[in-house]
């Protein structure tokens, strides 16, 4: 079992490097008695960057998944470094925070995106996807294609007048009596699910999530609005795209 440090604080998403204990070591992969390193769920895709072994070697981690209660880092690296690596070392992980950071602005904007589609058209978001600096949002229905502007504007002003972004751990039966829940209830969450996180943007969201998340929307940066496009289904797809030439640090 590993657990998921990056999950308890917004302040989480931001711990770039840490100690763990190898509990693990299934082909190819490393388990962690604890871990910062996001892995692949939610739409959001993992994280990348290092285990450093305290002798000096080093191992890319290529790629994280859950499996089960575990999460697996796959590590490539030398095959000596690899032979050291034993059950109960210690190893430093260092996360590679550009890409980190770029899930962070994605995964926050696509939750403000949504919240102010849902607020303008009642229109649902069903999934989210993101890679790259893309976020690809899949609606429970069509959008007039003139609401892009009036969305756009409604992220700028997230920019342009910053709310902090946090997370809570709220009980399940709480949870389920919050009229919020509204917007992201599309998909029921799992019975298991208790207590619930929510990621809640001041004063525009609240949307129970896993992921990780900037604390405050300043970070977002400039985005880019394309679509809609109809899905056949009847649903449509909006693509929100960061802004490659304004990259905003961590803020506070
Ligand atoms: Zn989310």
């Amino acid at each position: 079992m590993t657990e998921l440090a990056y999950l308890a604080e917004i302040k989480d998403a931001y711990v770039r490097t840490f100690r763990a204990h190898v509990v693990a070591l299934p082909p190819g992969g490393v388990v962690l008695d604890r871990t910062y390193f996001y892995p692949t769920g939610g739409g959001q895709p993992s994280d990348r960057g290092s285990l450093s072994l305290g002798d000096g070697g080093r191992l890319d981690v290529v790629d994280v998944s859950k499996s089960g209660s575990s999460v697996v880092h796959r590590v490539k690296g030398p095959a000596q470094v690899l032979s050291r690596l034993v059950v109960g070392a210690e190893v430093e992980g260092s996360i590679d925070w550009h890409r980190r950071h770029v899930h962070m602005r994605l995964h926050s904007a696509q939750h403000l995106l949504s919240a102010r589609i849902f607020a303008r058209t009642g229109r649902r978001t069903r999934k989210a996807t993101m890679a790259g600096n893309r976020a690809v949002l899949d609606l429970d229905g069509a959008i007039p294609p003139e609401l892009l502007v009036p969305l756009s504007d409604d992220l700028t002003a997230a920019l342009e007048s910053p709310r902090d972004v946090s997370v809570h751990h709220v009980p399940r039966a709480e949870w389920d009596r919050n009229p919020s829940s509204e917007r992201s209830g599309l998909v029921p969450l799992p019975a298991l699910v208790d207590p619930v996180r929510v990621v809640e943007i001041s004063g525009l969201d609240v949307c129970p999530c896993g992921g990780t998340h900037v604390r405050s929307t300043v970070e977002l940066g400039r985005v880019t609005l394309a679509g809609p496009v109809p899905l056949p289904d009847g649903g449509s797809r909006i693509e929100l795209r960061l802004d490659a030439s304004d990259e905003p640090g961590p803020s506070g």
